[in-house]
């Protein structure tokens, strides 16, 4: 399958791996759009939220819900936000769904619509 986070997964590709389980993984974001920029990546393929099963549901709440006692070591204990992009309006460039952590600064809230 072409999905760059499935290489990943695989190793065919390199990353700067900081956690990972039997759920998900979470790399270093290659192009961070914040101090402190991951994603994190179920280990099962699947596009969007759309698709997603309870089984998948499930795994990706774990995942986030691991955030918390990682916080610290990913230099976010000051905060963080999470970002999942779905679909052309919201720009998504990876078709594999994954949650954008964001943080290590004061993070603003732009009007978008501007
Ligand atoms: P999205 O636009 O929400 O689909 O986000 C895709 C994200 O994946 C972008 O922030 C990219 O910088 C990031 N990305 C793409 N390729 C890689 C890679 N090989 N390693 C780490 N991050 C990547
Ligand atoms: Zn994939």
């Amino acid at each position: 399958m072409d999905c760059v986070f499935c290489k990943i997964a695989k190793g065919e590709i390199p990353s700067e791996k900081v956690y990972s389980d039997d759920d998900v993984m979470i790399i270093k974001d290659i192009d961070p759009k914040a101090e402190k920029h991951y994603l994190m990546i179920p280990n099962r393929h699947y596009k969007l939220i759309s698709e997603m099963t309870d089984g998948d549901a499930d795994a990706l709440m774990r995942g986030i819900r691991k955030l918390p006692s990682l916080a610290e070591k990913l230099g976010l204990e000051n905060g963080y936000r999470l970002v999942i992009n779905q679909g052309d309006d919201a720009g998504q460039t990876v078709f594999h769904l994954h949650v954008h952590i964001l943080g290590g600064q004061s993070l603003d809230f732009p009007d978008l619509r501007k």
